[in-house]
């Protein structure tokens, strides 16, 4: 395992890091030997969030007695200095600490960063809890290059979170800069959400950029662990760069990243489940398993009655309407 520093915050990190979304997929009892397998592979950043369920629990369970050993880091939807304060109480109750290292504003987009920043905001429980010693550094995550530029510009900040693989390259020219002002880089989404199946080859595609400070793949079992942990950060071959470009030409720009911001539907369709059984049906040649997973759903495409709730909600701007209908029209429901 690399580790590095993450920019100014001083905090020394493994290259390869926890994402904390798919522990809510597990049972309680089962998080301290996913945190095991972690702690063995050298991984010492553990990424989750207030919004992730049982995740800030889990993994509060998980690790009791041997919290020295990691670097934990959460983040809150919160906007308000109110909400923030109350939040940072929260995260600290589910973790079962008297410090956090690391405390994110979770995904604002743009007039939302702007509340958080105002008098008022968010930025003023950061700061305050800081000072207090509750966390240790502030960070940002952000799915919109325009919200990325701007927290390069807003002194609290010392990190950022923001999607960056094989196919999504759009915060390249931001993720130098951000080395270049000493703020850390966490990458998120290394695999596209999922759409990119090869994790080893996508980890290590990434792990060539030095500007990146810590990867942050989520994990679900002990398995997992090891395979997104075993990526040698030695040089891509030819032909493996030839393999990521088919995949690049395979997803192209218009893919779900399964980030799940378009909830909920008007209708109750699971929208990055139709496209995740549409993208296996249509990528990856599992057409009988897509169809028996898609046909399994209470709600399919065709009940989207075009309102375009989802549409105002999703990060990448995904034509989610037009989408679902070419779902749809393939799976014949
Ligand atoms: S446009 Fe369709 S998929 Fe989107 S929220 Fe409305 S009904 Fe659901
Ligand atoms: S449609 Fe958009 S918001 Fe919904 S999960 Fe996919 S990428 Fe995320």
């Amino acid at each position: 395992m690399e580790y590095r520093t993450l920019g100014k915050t001083g905090l020394r990190v493994s290259r390869i890091g926890f994402g904390g979304i798919p522990i809510q997929r597990i049972e309680k009892k089962d998080a301290p030997a996913l945190l095991d397998a972690a702690e063995a592979a050298g991984v010492n950043y553990i990424d989750t969030a207030r919004g992730y369920t049982v995740s800030e629990e889990w993994l509060g369970h998980a690790l009791r007695g041997r919290r020295d050993r990691f670097v934990l880091a959460t983040k809150s939807m919160a906007r308000t200095k109110e909400a923030m304060a109350a939040d940072i109480r929260t995260s600290l109750a589910n973790l079962g600490m008297d410090r956090i290292d690391l405390y994110q504003i979770h995904n604002p987009n743009a007039a939302q960063l702007a509340e958080a920043l105002a008098p008022g905001g968010a930025m003023e429980a950061l700061r305050d809890a800081k000072e207090a010693g509750l966390i240790g550094h502030i960070g940002l995550t952000a799915h919109l290059a325009a919200v990325f530029e701007a927290a390069l510009e807003v002194p609290e900040i010392e990190t950022v979170m923001f999607p960056y693989n094989p196919v999504e390259r759009q915060g390249e020219a931001l993720i130098r800069r951000a080395r270049e002002k000493d703020i850390g880089f966490v990458c998120m989404k290394p695999l596209a959400g999922g759409a990119i199946e090869n994790a080893a080859l996508a980890i290590r595609w990434i792990l060539q950029n030095e500007n990146v400070g810590v990867i942050i793949p989520g994990m679900a079992t002990p398995e997992e662990v090891r395979a997104n942990t075993a990526c040698p950060a030695a040089p891509l071959t030819a032909e493996e760069e030839a393999e990521l470009a088919r995949i690049r030409e395979a997803l192209g720009t218009r893919f779900c990243r399964r980030c799940g911001y378009c909830a909920p539907c008007t209708v109750g369709i699971n929208i990055p489940g139709a496209f995740l059984f549409y993208g296996y049906l249509s990528r990856y040649g599992l057409a009988a398993w897509a169809r028996s997973r898609y046909e399994a759903m209470p709600v399919t495409a065709s009940a989207c009655v075009g309102c375009g709730a989802c549409e105002s909600r999703c990060p990448y701007d995904l034509p989610i309407r037009e989408m679902l209908r070419e779902c749809a029209a393939a799976f014949g429901k």
